[in-house]
């Protein structure tokens, strides 16, 4: 992903209407209008005594550990295919799709696939979760092995699948899509990035799949041990505010939205065609992000807690979602 506006630290509450964003660049303003004004939250006639869902984060760390270990997993890899049969091999008897293609690109063709599994619900409507799989190409020689970015998301992703399968989910279906291509093969920029889910959202958008999506986020970066997401203002403010409420249940909220910031990735291209969206990202790996893009980016700098309040808070807006 690639940072277009600066972090800008935002006051203590980023929740509701903080259109505090008094001295932040205007471009952040302009992208927000861009997008439709955020619903008010139906009345609720009881206080919600929901309970905090829990993923297993042990369970969501290892798979992180096992995918990294893998190597890096740029596009066309090996260890990329080996990934593929990873990912498929803990889906078994999910209703799992593929959205496959060649990806032309300015190093060559590439092979490119992203993975789809839906679980569906008793609401008409879907709620998408989106995370990466794939790794830098232009790193491929490096020893970059990508924990964080690609690892992390990965893992997540499938720990959410633990979490979903079974019954029939009371509320909207869920379709998580571990994605493919989201890092440049070059250089980033709007050719050259997010080959997954710039094909994905064309094909969604020609069979109608956009019209049902009532909500969509982004997994990105969110196993770091200093877990700061940012607010990323490339996203639609009402489902913003959602995941800031989820997170205040769980008591995270400190993880969340001291900082915001126009962070480019895997939601654009559904954001720009009307969906809601939101990315879940912390694009301050390290002191300065030195981490992130670089061979340092390992399992040392991670922790299960991170994936823990990351999951929660995810699964908790997803609940929220459903009451909507
Ligand atoms: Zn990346």
């Amino acid at each position: 992903m690639l940072l277009i506006i600066g972090m800008l630290n935002t006051a203590a509450c980023t929740k509701g209407t903080s259109a505090g964003s008094t001295g932040a660049a205007t471009t952040t303003a302009d992208a927000k209008s861009e997008f439709p004004a955020a619903p008010s939250a139906p009345p609720e006639a009881a206080p919600d005594a929901g309970l905090l869902p829990h993923i297993d984060a042990k369970r969501a760390f290892q798979y992180t550990r096992e995918v990294t270990a893998f190597g890096a997993r740029y596009m066309g890899s090996e260890n990329h295919k080996k990934l593929e049969r990873y990912i498929l091999d803990h889906l078994k008897g999910d209703q799992v799709e593929d959205d496959a293609f060649t990806a032309d690109t300015v190093e060559g063709k590439f092979p490119v696939r992203n993975i789809i599994a839906k679980y569906p619900g008793t609401k008409d409507g879907i709620i998408v979760i989106l995370g990466h799989y794939d790794t830098n190409y232009p790193l491929r020689d490096t020893g970059y092995v990508g924990a964080n970015d690609g690892g992390s998301s990965t893992a997540i992703l499938l720990e959410y699948a633990n979490q979903l399968r079974g019954k029939k989910r009371n509320g909207y279906s869920v379709w998580l899509v571990w994605t493919d291509g989201e890092e440049a093969v070059r250089q980033w920029s709007d050719t050259d990035s997010l080959y997954g889910t710039r094909h994905l959202a064309e094909k969604w958008d020609k069979d109608g799949t956009l019209k049902k999506i009532k909500a969509l986020m982004v997994m990105d970066m969110i196993g770091d041990a200093d877990l700061d997401i940012q607010r990323n203002t490339y996203g639609t403010p009402w489902l913003l505010d959602l995941i800031y409420s989820a997170a205040e249940r769980g008591g995270y909220q400190s993880h969340f939205y001291a900082q915001e910031a126009g962070i480019e990735d895997d939601h654009l291209p559904f954001l720009k065609l009307g969906v809601p969206c939101a990315d879940v990202i912390d694009l301050d790996y390290g002191y300065n992000n030195v981490f992130h893009h670089t061979p340092q980016d390992t399992m040392d700098k991670l922790s299960p807690k991170s994936l823990e309040i990351v999951g929660n808070t995810t699964l908790e807006t997803i609940r929220l979602l459903d009451r909507r």
